[in-house]
C-alpha cells in the first residue's frame, strides 16, 4: 500500500514520523474518514470544512489548501486502486523535538498523514443487511466532541465492551440521554418521525448526518432533534446510526430489546438506499 506523509508517497513501511509528534504523545490530532465507491470521493467538501474547523479549534495551522487535500486523496484512491474503501486523513501539531504541554512555536509544521483502506463490500455489508445490535452504555468522554480528535480509547473500549456483549456497538449515555455512538450518530424512529440528539458540543457533526436529516426532509418524512432517552428508543419502532463508512446503519437490538420485528425497518432501509444514490450521484 501506497500511503502519504508529509509531502511524500511512500510504502508504508517506509512512511515515518517523530516519536515526539504530539499526534502520539497527546492525542494532539484531528482526523476525517473519508468514502470511496465506484472510486470517488463521497461528500469531499464536507469533510474538508469540518477538518477545517477542527483545526480552528485547537489553534492548528491547516497543513495544505482543500484543492491540494483533495488531490491528495484522488492520487491514493487511484495508486491504491481503490474502487470501494475508505480514505483516513490525520493532522498533528508535529513537534519540536521534544516532550511539553505548552504548544510547540506556531510556525512549527502540522504533520499529514493519509493512507487508504479497501473495502471491496462498503456498500452491502451483511451487517447493514441483519441490522446492528446495540449496548448502551455511560459517555464519559471529555466535552469538546464536536472536534474530531484521535482520543479515540473510550469509544474503542466501548466497541470491546458491545463486543464482549455479543453486540455491535455502543450507543453513549450522558445526564439520563443518549450523545452518540461510538463513531456513528444514533436516531430511532416513531410513528413515522425520525428523532436525533441536536447538535451542540456533545456530539460530533456527523457530515453523513447532515446529509440524511436533508434527505429525510426533501422525502417529506418527519424529522424531530431532540434529546432522547434510551427507553424511548428501545420501545421505537426502528432505529439506525449514520457515518460516512457505514451510511445508515439499522439498528435491531438495543440492550437485548428488540426493535419492531428484529430486522431492519423500512424507513432505515429506504434513507440507506436514498443516501447511497446521492453519494453516488454526487461523489467526485
Ligand atoms: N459520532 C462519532 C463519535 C464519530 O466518531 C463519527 C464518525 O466517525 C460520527 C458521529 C459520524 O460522523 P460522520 O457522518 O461525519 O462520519
Amino acid at each position: 500500500r501506497t500511503v502519504y506523509v508529509n509531502g511524500e508517497y511512500l510504502p508504508e513501511t517506509e512512511a515515518k514520523v517523530s516519536i515526539f509528534d504530539r499526534g502520539f504523545l497527546m492525542a494532539d490530532a484531528v482526523y476525517e474518514v473519508t468514502s470511496v465507491l465506484d472510486g470517488k470521493l463521497i461528500d469531499f467538501d464536507g469533510h474538508a470544512v469540518r477538518l477545517k474547523r477542527s483545526l480552528d479549534e485547537l489553534e492548528m495551522a491547516e497543513p495544505c489548501s482543500q484543492q491540494e487535500l483533495l488531490e491528495i486523496h484522488r492520487k491514493l484512491v487511484d495508486l491504491n486502486g481503490i474502487v470501494a474503501g475508505l480514505v483516513y486523513l490525520q493532522v498533528t501539531r508535529g513537534s519540536d523535538g521534544d516532550r511539553d504541554f505548552v504548544f510547540p512555536a506556531a510556525d512549527t509544521p502540522p504533520s499529514l498523514v493519509l493512507f487508504t483502506q479497501s473495502k471491496p463490500s462498503l456498500a452491502d455489508s451483511p451487517e447493514s443487511k441483519r441490522g446492528a445490535k446495540i449496548i448502551s452504555i455511560e459517555d464519559i468522554r471529555w466535552g469538546r466532541r464536536d472536534i474530531k480528535t484521535v482520543q479515540l480509547l473510550y469509544p474503542s473500549m466501548g466497541k470491546m465492551m458491545a463486543k464482549k456483549a455479543g453486540c455491535d456497538d455502543a450507543w453513549m449515555i450522558e445526564d439520563g440521554y443518549v450523545t452518540e455512538g461510538t463513531s456513528n450518530n444514533a436516531y430511532f424512529v416513531k410513528n413515522g418521525k425520525i428523532v436525533t440528539r441536536p447538535l451542540s458540543n456533545d456530539i460530533l457533526h456527523g457530515i453523513t448526518r447532515k446529509a440524511v436529516l436533508r434527505l429525510a426532509q426533501e422525502a417529506q418524512m418527519e424529522v424531530e432533534e431532540r434529546l432522547f432517552t434510551i427507553d424511548e428508543a428501545k420501545t421505537a419502532d426502528e432505529a439506525f446510526t449514520t457515518s460516512a463508512s457505514a451510511f445508515v446503519m439499522p439498528v435491531v437490538e438495543i440492550d437485548g430489546a428488540t426493535l419492531g420485528d428484529g430486522t431492519p425497518g423500512p424507513i432505515a432501509r429506504r434513507l440507506r438506499e436514498i443516501y447511497l444514490d446521492e453519494a453516488r450521484k454526487t461523489a467526485i
